[in-house]
Order: structure tokens, then sequence, then C-alpha cells
């Protein structure tokens, strides 16, 4: 398998995005047509008009979907994003990816994704209730435990999966825990839930840094976003021995070549919403993070922040996609030839359903683990999967995107062979 450059072109559309990552790696492997072809388009697609009563009194229309890629390996997993900028194509790229992402740490499930166009930073706690029931009410055709299994994305709490908890629960007449992941513990949620994204996170980078022969401790990292991957990351990394150098949120942050005190930054966060004026530091700003001069770099926002423009002057040598979907195609050949590590999102963030995998064991069951055990549990999986990638991609001479999605997209293949298709 050779990487073929002129396959490689920009796409400003993240679906395309997402299509082209598949259509690259099903040449690698060797996918035939039809497969190809079933692979490369969405199983399911719900779109809901979502109507709430707001605090003004006045009734306001929300837009929302919840998108199923594949279900061949086990029901459907994915979050739900809350955020103005959502649209129908990005909610299908991130359905997709999260096929991929369940198959790459070998969970039993495929691929779903939901959203609703909004923005929760502008919006009352009861407003904010009042969408989350009425969305839920509306998806609830197509989600429950043994079909489609929501949690949190960008935007969306554990406060908020309790409400799509009880709000199904309600039309049941009965609890349903398992039908949500990213539950608070005390209605069903799993310990170790909250930091799972950023401490897989922090596995696949410690491996990393293994593999490469690079240094732990002192290692500088740049952080750009401060939710709930970035900032945890930010946090279990420097507890680790790494030096957090830059972290910035939507409206900037703060970078010192020194390192920064972490706990610092989160309880600034914590008091003023955001890390802009944190006092540790120099003012830097969501673009120039990227560019700061680190060993690794933690993208933990949104979508196509890392291109063509910036790819050359990147300078980590290892990036780990805590965000989905950071890089676009066309950076991504240009950091492999740099020769700078990327581990993709589906390996780097893939901490998160790991631990909502487990908490759905858990509710499942009716039986909680204790929280070192999950831990542990999940350190077995990201370590497997990062080797399985790594191997593949030095196998094979490509970088670790596509080795990921080589062994990623043959296990959806597979399992989607064996069942046949109906009738
Ligand atoms: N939204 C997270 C992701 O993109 C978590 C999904 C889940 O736990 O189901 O991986």
């Amino acid at each position: 398998m050779a990487l073929d450059l002129s396959a490689v072109s920009s796409s400003e559309n993240v679906w395309q995005m997402a299509q082209q990552q598949l259509d690259d790696v099903a040449r690698l492997i060797g996918l035939n047509e039809s497969m190809h072809g079933f692979l490369r388009e969405p199983k399911r697609i719900l779109e809901v008009s979502v109507p709430v009563r707001m605090d003004s009194g006045t009734t306001k229309i929300f837009k929302g979907f919840r998108v199923q890629h594949n279900m061949s390996r086990g029901p459907t997993k994915g979050g739900i994003r809350f955020h103005p900028d959502v649209t129908l194509d990005e909610v299908k790229a991130l359905a997709m990816w999260m096929t991929w992402k369940c198959a790459l740490v070998n969970i039993p499930f495929g691929g779903a994704k939901g959203g609703v166009i909004c923005d929760p930073r502008t919006m009352s706690m009861q407003e904010l209730e009042n969408l989350t029931r009425r969305f839920t009410s509306e998806i609830s055709i197509i989600i429950g435990p043994e079909k489609d299994i929501p949690a949190p994305d960008v935007y969306t709490t554990p406060q908020i999966m309790a409400w799509i908890m009880d709000t199904y629960s309600m039309q049941k007449g009965y609890s349903v825990p398992g039908v949500v992941t990213g539950k608070p513990v005390a209605i069903g949620g799993s310990l170790g839930r909250d930091k799972a994204t950023a401490r897989g996170c922090l596995y696949v980078v410690d491996e990393a840094m293994q593999t490469l022969g690079l240094t732990i401790e002192g290692a500088r990292v740049a952080v750009q976003g401060f939710g709930n991957a970035g900032m945890y990351a930010a946090e279990l990394m420097s507890q680790r021995g790494y030096s957090i150098v830059a972290v910035t949120d939507s409206k900037g942050g703060v970078a010192n070549p020194k390192g920064l005190d972490v706990a610092g930054i989160m309880a600034h966060k914590a008091e003023t919403g955001s890390v802009v004026g944190f006092t540790g530091g120099d003012r830097i700003n969501n673009k120039d993070v990227l560019e700061y001069d680190c060993d690794v770099l933690v993208p933990a926002a949104l979508e196509k922040v890392i291109t063509k423009e910036n790819a050359p002057r990147i300078r980590a040598k290892i990036v780990a996609e805590a965000a989905n979907g950071p890089t676009m195609p066309d950076a991504d050949v240009i950091l492999f030839e740099r020769g700078i590590m990327v581990l993709p999102d589906i390996l780097a963030n893939a901490g998160g359903v790991s631990v909502s995998y487990f908490e759905w064991v858990q509710d499942l069951q009716e039986n909680f683990w204790e929280e070192d055990e999950i831990n542990e549990r999940l350190k077995r999986k990201m370590v497997r999967a990062f080797k399985e990638t790594y191997d593949q991609a030095k196998r094979h001479s490509i970088d670790m995107r596509r080795g990921a999605y080589s062994v990623a997209v043959a296990r959806v293949a597979e399992a989607t062979k064996l069942r046949g298709l109906y009738p």
C-alpha cells in the first residue's frame, strides 16, 4: 500500500471530508465497490423540529438531527451536540466517525450522532431542560438501550443526559438508565466517565511518546479547547508530568513557555466562565495556540482547525485529536510528510465512548464497578488500539489515521459481510 497524494484534495465540507477519508482507505485495503458504497452513506437520518417554551413565554422552534450511520456491529452509539453551527452534514460526518471509533476500540456498537442548532450559552437552565426533553421525545422513536444510545458531546452535560434518561423513562413508565450514557453517577452513570475522553487521550499520548523515544517529564503540551476533553486532558497530563504551556477556549486563552498552573486555570474558568484573563501567562488566541512551540498539540475543540495553511507551521511532534475531525485531509498529508505523528480522533478521543460502553454494560447488569477497575479496562483498550494502529501504519508506511481507519473499516466490513443482505 503506497500513499497516493493525488487522491487527497482539500474539502471544505466536513461530510465530504469524512467520505474522502473512507474513500482513501477503501483504496488502500481494497474494499469492494458495493461494500464501499454501503459504508459511504448513513443508514438512517431523522430531522426533527423542536418547539421549546422560552422564559419570555414565547415558543421558539429549534431544528435537531439524529443520524445512525451503521449498525452491523451492534446498536448505534454517539453523542448529542448543542451548538449554533450544527448542520446535518456535520452530524452525518460525526456519526460515521463514531462507527470507525467503536470498531477501532472493539466495542460492540455502530456509530450515530445527534445535534440541535442552538446556543446553550445564551439559554437558561429551564430553556435547556425544555429543549432537551422535547428533543428526546422527538427522537425517542429511534433511540433505546438496544437500538441507539446517546451521550454527551460539545456543550451537552451529565445534567442534560439525566433529562434524556428521565424523559425516555417517563414515556416507558419505568427507569431505563441504559438509554443514554454520560449520566450522573447517582442515576446509573459510571465512575470515570467524566474524565474518560481525556484519560484515553493521555494513555495514547503516553504510548506515542514511548514509541518515539521521547521523555514525558516536562514535555510541553498546548491544548485548544477547554471543555470536557481539553480541560481534563490538561489536568491529567499535568498530573502525569507533562508541562502545559498553552490553553485556549472559544474566547481565547493563555500561554507560558515555562508552564501553566492548570488547577489555577480550572478555578479561573469555573469562576469567570473562561480561561481568558488568567494571569499566569501571556494572551494567546485560538489560532496561534495551534502553532505554539510544544511537543504535543491537543486540538480539543471543533472540526477543520488544522488546514493546509497552518500545517506547515505546526511545531509539535505529536498531534492528539481530542476533538472530532480537527485535521483536514490535505493537512494530514503535510503533517505526515513532516514526520509529525497524528493520533487520529477515532483513536485519541475513543476513551469517552469506551467508558460509555462500560456504563451501558453496568446499567444493563445493574452491577457497578470500582473506578480503578474502569480505568484499568480503559487503559487496556486504548493501549491495544494504539498498538494495532501503529503496527498497521508501520507495516504499510502510512500515517496513523489511515492505519486506524484500515483496522476499523475492515472490522465493520467483516461484520456487514457476515450478516449478509436482508432479504
Ligand atoms: N461524543 C463523544 C464522542 O464523540 C462520546 C460518545 C459516546 O460516549 O457515546 O466520542
